[in-house]
């Protein structure tokens, strides 16, 4: 707190991309992550209501997620979106920035780069689950998706578990190789295979995907399963068969978004699951609701992905680089 009353004086902190890759660690990651959800389901950190909206020009999707999260006293906003055009620009088409303010006071205190932190706090927010829900035996990662985002889902989940093998499923198959080889500098087999042999063979499963239409069977999943969906975060995206949600225990990180533009929206909508049934994980974390509860119970977390997090691993890299003497100031 001192460290950040110091700051204070200087004016406000802004974090580049480049120095957020170079100080955010998964470890760093994983704890401000897992202690926000802990926040949210004690309800000392909330999540207001997100806006995004097509905005007639670039073809853009523009928005913001902001919160409070009272524990961390961390305040603000992550604005951005998808400006699908920019690859040709030579630029990321995901486009993000983080905003923070002061919440004593409201004043500005840090603009942080947002597009590095939302791929390392999305990866170690299945992780968290994987460390509270997967089988503490589980040998096998299978892997549904190899895009951009799948390659941090990997390393943070290998870090939860001592995984001998990786299994990969991809749309895309021509995608595979860049998967394949993080998992070969982790020292890990990788093999590509069928969904239904992915299903079978895999102890825990992130799915990653932008798909609008399920890709696992829940037939193809076995017992003793924990499977983290992270790549539906829109109404109408998809990833697995809505019945694997009555067969599994499922968990969510909100529950609001869980059930309206999470991978529960479709069991819901069908009557199949009712909210009640979905446990945010920060229950699990806080030991107010039991986790996994046998070793055939097959787990399914619902991650939908909330402003908090961002927030939380934004909170975390200022501070980290502002005590590194890597942050920029100016005065407003
Ligand atoms: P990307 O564009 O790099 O990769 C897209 C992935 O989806 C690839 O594996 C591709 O093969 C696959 N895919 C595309 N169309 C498909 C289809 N019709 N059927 C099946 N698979 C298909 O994107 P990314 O950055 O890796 O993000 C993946 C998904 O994760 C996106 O949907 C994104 O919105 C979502 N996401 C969620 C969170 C969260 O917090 N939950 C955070 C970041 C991204």
């Amino acid at each position: 707190m001192s460290n950040s009353n110091q700051n204070n004086s200087k004016g406000v902190s802004v974090v580049s991309e480049e120095v957020c890759q170079q100080i955010m660690g998964r470890t760093e990651a994983f704890t401000a992550v897992e202690s926000v959800f802990a926040a949210m389901a004690k309800n000392t950190a909330y999540n207001f209501p997100v806006i995004r909206e097509a905005i007639g020009h670039a073809d853009a999707l523009y928005g913001f997620k902001s919160g409070f999260d009272r524990d961390g006293m961390v305040l603000g906003l992550k604005s951005g979106g998808y400006w699908p055009g920019n690859i040709q620009k030579d630029l990321t088409n995901h486009q993000s920035t983080v905003i923070l303010f002061d919440p004593d006071t409201g004043k500005l205190k840090s603009l942080v780069g947002g597009n590095y932190l939302t791929a390392v706090r999305t990866a170690a927010s299945s992780a968290v689950s994987i460390a509270h829900l997967a089988r503490k035996d589980a040998k096998v990662l299978g892997m549904v998706g190899a895009g951009h985002q799948s390659t941090f889902q990997l390393r943070a989940a290998v870090e939860q578990r001592n995984f001998e093998k990786v299994v990969c499923w991809n749309f895309h198959p021509e995608q595979i190789p860049n998967l394949a080889a993080v998992a070969e500098e982790l020292g890990l087999p990788f093999e590509s295979v069928t969904r239904e042999e992915l299903g079978a063979q895999a102890d825990v499963i992130i799915t990653i995907t932008s798909a609008f239409e399920a890709l696992i069977d829940a037939d193809w999943i076995k017992p003793g399963t924990h499977i983290a969906c992270m790549g539906t975060d829109t109404k109408g995206k998809q990833e697995v068969d809505a019945k694997l949600l009555t067969k599994a225990t499922v968990f969510t990180d909100e529950l609001a978004q869980s059930i309206s533009i999470g991978e529960a929206q479709h069991a819901v909508a069908q009557g199949i699951i009712k909210e009640s049934e979905i446990t945010p994980i920060g229950d699990v974390i806080n030991g107010a609701k039991p986790g996994r509860s046998s070793d055939t119970e097959i787990t399914l977390f619902d991650g939908t992905g909330v402003g908090l997090q961002d927030l939380a691993v934004a909170s975390v890299a200022a501070e980290l680089a502002e005590a590194k003497g890597q942050a920029t100031y100016f005065n407003l």
